[in-house]
């Protein structure tokens, strides 16, 4: 098919006060309307889809917003890290230069919408679409429920949100996943506190929780009620005790009993309820990385609530995603009924140093 002669392919010089040209950056531009850039925006799109099946899930603009609303996404999902482009990159390895010409192309790149923030994208443009729909309102839920677990924590199931995870998490207990007797876990202790306290390191007693009144707010318990922090491997418990090059004591821990679990890491799209949890356990509601000594902070309100909702369901413990190692999966018994020696056993204990967190993207 011939091209038109000249410049414009597709566009029309519209009058000045209807169109625009990209502003502040050198080189020759024509100038396009935006009508123009939306249709130029919906071909991008369908060019994004049909190459990665996927869409523009941020910009450089809403990147550090996008990541503190879904921290596991960007920490662990490869497809995120992986499809970040360049802008220009993007359109100009897309099928779109040869429908707009040369000069269209070079001014309409300038006008890639991120379909997040809605800002033309200066830079990079990120492509990754959540398992989940609905992730627009999404953010704008998980922003309430953070502002409610700050200032008025006890409101939270006045949310609907919180009560569509209450109900879920009852109605799921019916058939729970579970974690078989026998199954080998990893509790690290830093060696110099084992020391202080006079304890044997190759006891058992050493790798149990804290007594109720030194346990303060964690992840998913509240302080005074201890609750027994477990990792899959030594590794992932080397990197959660959060102090890289220091002593550890790290015991292989082995259960005794079947632990009825509520599962956020390893959740199963045919399950009933899965668009609901996948975007709690990918979001900041439950998945934000601890930082110094943050627990007080209001991203950990909605992690104890959904730990009292398994409680009063009846699990046994909650498996969830490691912030610290990509692979890994920590698991909590909730506020054990029996002592120590009535959930796991020691099987050995080895010496290893802490671990640094993986890289956040
Ligand atoms: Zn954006």
């Amino acid at each position: 098919m011939s091209k038109p002669a000249g410049p414009r392919w597709v566009t029309t010089s519209a009058p000045a006060d209807e169109s625009i040209r990209p502003d502040g950056v050198i080189g020759p531009f024509l100038t396009v309307t935006l009508d123009e850039i939306d249709v130029f925006n919906d071909a991008f799109s369908d060019e994004i889809d049909s190459d990665f099946a996927s869409s523009i899930c941020c910009c450089d603009a809403c990147y550090a917003d996008f990541r503190a609303h879904w921290p596991d996404v960007a920490f662990r999902e490869m497809e995120f890290q992986t499809q970040s482009m360049e802008v220009f990159y993007a359109v100009d390895h897309s099928r779109l230069p040869g429908i707009w010409s040369p000069a269209e192309i070079s001014t309409l790149r300038h006008f890639v919408q991120c379909g997040r923030c809605m800002e033309f994208a200066t830079h990079n443009i990120w492509i990754y679409e959540h398992t989940f729909s609905d992730a627009e309102k999404i953010e704008v839920e998980i922003d309430q429920l953070l502002t409610i677990g700050d200032q008025t924590p006890f409101l939270l199931l006045e949310h609907e949100f919180a009560r569509r995870v209450l109900a879920h998490i009852r109605s799921a207990v019916i058939a729970p996943d579970t974690l078989p007797a026998g199954q080998s876990l990893y509790r690290a202790r830093v060696s110099s506190s084992i020391a202080i306290l006079g304890q044997a390191t190759d006891a058992l007693v050493a790798y149990a929780p804290p007594p109720a009144r030194y346990v303060q707010e964690g992840r998913f318990n509240h302080a005074g009620t201890p609750m027994l922090y477990l990792a899959s491997t030594p590794e992932v418990a080397a990197a959660e005790i959060g102090m890289p090059g220091e002593q550890c004591h790290i015991a292989e821990l082995r259960t005794l009993r079947e632990l009825t679990l509520l599962d956020l890491a390893n959740l199963d799209e045919e399950a009933s309820g899965y668009a609901l949890m996948r975007a709690l356990a990918s979001s900041a509601l439950v998945a934000a990385p601890r930082i110094g000594e943050g627990w007080q902070k209001k991203q950990y309100v909605f992690s104890r609530f959904v730990a009292d909702c398994a409680r009063s369901a009846g699990y046994d413990a909650i498996r969830y995603a490691s912030t610290k190692n990509i692979e890994g999966k920590n698991i909590v018994i909730l506020a054990p009924s029996l002592p120590i020696d009535g959930m796991v056993s020691l099987v050995s204990v080895r010496e290893m140093l802490g671990l640094a967190a993986a890289k956040r993207y």
